[in-house]
């Protein structure tokens, strides 16, 4: 099957809220372009010390990904009407010459084609079709360095026979050619989805306790209810084990896509605060209630790690995908919550033990630390590395919660060291340090969990 060339250009505007303009994104359908146009407007600095920085990952990617290749045109804009070209600099990021002309304006293109096609990894790229433009927030937009904590206001224009969908706002009542938003800082703009077109459908998931949104593209005939219904059970099955929903909203995106080679991999899934991103390669049978798994994993990471966290994790390094030594913990703990303690499933420890057992030594001679710092920009290029890390830490999950629930006769368990953390990031907002993490299940347990923190921490060989 030929593929489609999409032929579609946008133009997208941000500015920050205290200078008093509004933020716009326009987004400008042109028959003969498949890029996108972002254009930044700030409050104006002098040029040399503009900075105009485009992520190399994201939280929960633990991937490097160069999206710097895919931009290109980037022109800086002064306050008198001059026009500086953006110049690649020593890392993720352009700059805009040595003079002090005040800036407050760069602009630049970024094509989604040449993405899709370079990364291999779906759950990475944004996707353009005909009728579609599926777009992850950091894919595509950049940030004026220092500027990442500004309140952003956005407008979204487009063809007015398109209808514009955003993970941040999600409404089955979807408007046509222009919508905007309010977004609290930078990390809230690119942890979002912006799916525009035709192309997109959009259901409403009646009887959740949050409003519960199944938005989807697909270019085979897939029923939405399905989704949707696995995506209530998995709500339903979080809120009884933790007992509150942290999220305001939430929304499941799906693509169903003809693979776009052999080598594109429609594997990886990732989630983001309120919503989570699937990608299915549509030559394969899809069964809705086969996702039940991955939905409650991915749904789970929105109490954790995305509302309790380790350093690292947030506040993010948007240009250099920062070190992060808890990766076991973000996607360990989950696992075991998901698989172990809400699908009883008895099968899977023996799955966890034996991915350690068969890793190859590279792996096995790793600290917890050590391999969660080699999964930081690893973790699903090798997915043995990914693989290992989750097993790692929900079999400690797994010994933690045997050891709770027998030294408090069966009265506190795992749940409550989860608990325990979610509290204690609610209550101090910040990234809890490597050392405090064993002190706070210690202490909201009532437990010494001491040994078993120890023994995990060791390299299996
Ligand atoms: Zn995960």
């Amino acid at each position: 099957m030929g593929r489609i060339i999409v032929l579609l250009s946008f133009i997208i505007t941000i500015t920050s809220v205290n200078a008093q303009q509004k933020i716009t994104y326009l987004l400008n359908k042109q028959a003969d372009l498949n890029k996108v146009t972002v254009q930044i407007t700030f409050d104006a600095l002098p040029a040399s010390d503009a900075y105009l920085v485009i992520p190399r990952s994201a939280p929960g990617t633990y991937s490097l990904t160069n999206y710097m290749a895919y931009v290109d045109d980037v022109v800086g804009y002064t306050t008198t009407a001059k026009q500086l070209t953006g110049m690649i600099g020593d890392g993720s990021f352009f700059m805009f010459g040595e003079s002090n002309d005040l800036l407050n304006k760069v602009s630049y293109t970024v094509d989604i084609q040449k993405m899709e096609n370079d990364l291999l990894d779906a759950a990475m790229s944004s996707k353009a079709r005909k009728d579609y433009l599926g777009l992850f927030g950091y894919s595509v937009f950049g940030c004026i360095e220092g500027m990442e904590t500004e309140a952003i206001n956005l407008t979204i224009n487009t063809d007015p026979t398109w209808p514009i969908f955003s993970t941040l706002r999600p409404d089955t009542h979807r408007k046509y050619g222009a919508d905007s938003y309010e977004v609290e800082n930078y990390a809230e703009l690119v942890d979002a989805q912006y799916l525009l077109g035709t192309g997109v459908q959009v259901i409403r998931v009646e009887e959740a306790q949050i409003p519960l949104f199944v938005a989807a593209y697909t270019e085979t005939t897939v029923a939405l209810e399905g989704i949707g219904d696995t995506g209530l059970s998995s709500l339903q099955k979080l809120a009884d084990y933790f007992g509150y929903v942290p999220m305001p909203h939430y929304t499941l995106v799906y693509e169903f896509l003809k693979p776009i080679s052999e080598r594109h991999d429609y594997g990886f899934n990732m989630e983001h605060l309120n919503s989570m991103t699937a990608h299915r390669d549509i030559s394969q049978e899809y069964h809705p209630n086969r996702d039940l798994g991955t939905i409650l994993h991915h749904m789970g990471h929105s109490w954790m790690p995305l509302r309790s966290w380790g350093e690292g994790y947030r506040p993010f390094a948007w240009q250099v995908a920062p070190l992060v030594e808890t990766i076991w913990l973000n996607e360990g703990f989950i696992w075991y919550v998901s698989y172990a303690n809400i699908l009883n499933n008895e099968e899977i420890v023996n799955w966890w033990k034996s991915n350690m057992a068969t890793a190859p030594d590279f792996i096995k001679t790793k600290t917890l630390k050590e391999l969660s710092l080699l999964g930081s920009t690893q973790y699903a290029s090798d997915f043995r590395i990914g693989k290992n890390l989750f097993s790692r830490g929900a079999l400690m999950a797994y010994d933690l919660d045997e050891h709770i629930q027998k030294q408090t006769n069966g009265e506190k368990s795992f749940k409550d060291a989860m608990l325990g953390l979610l509290n204690w990031s609610n209550k101090n907002q910040r990234a809890f340090t490597y050392n405090e993490i064993e002190s706070i299940m210690s202490q909201t347990t009532g437990v010494d969990l001491s040994a078993i923190w120890n023994t995990w921490q060791k390299a299996p060989k």
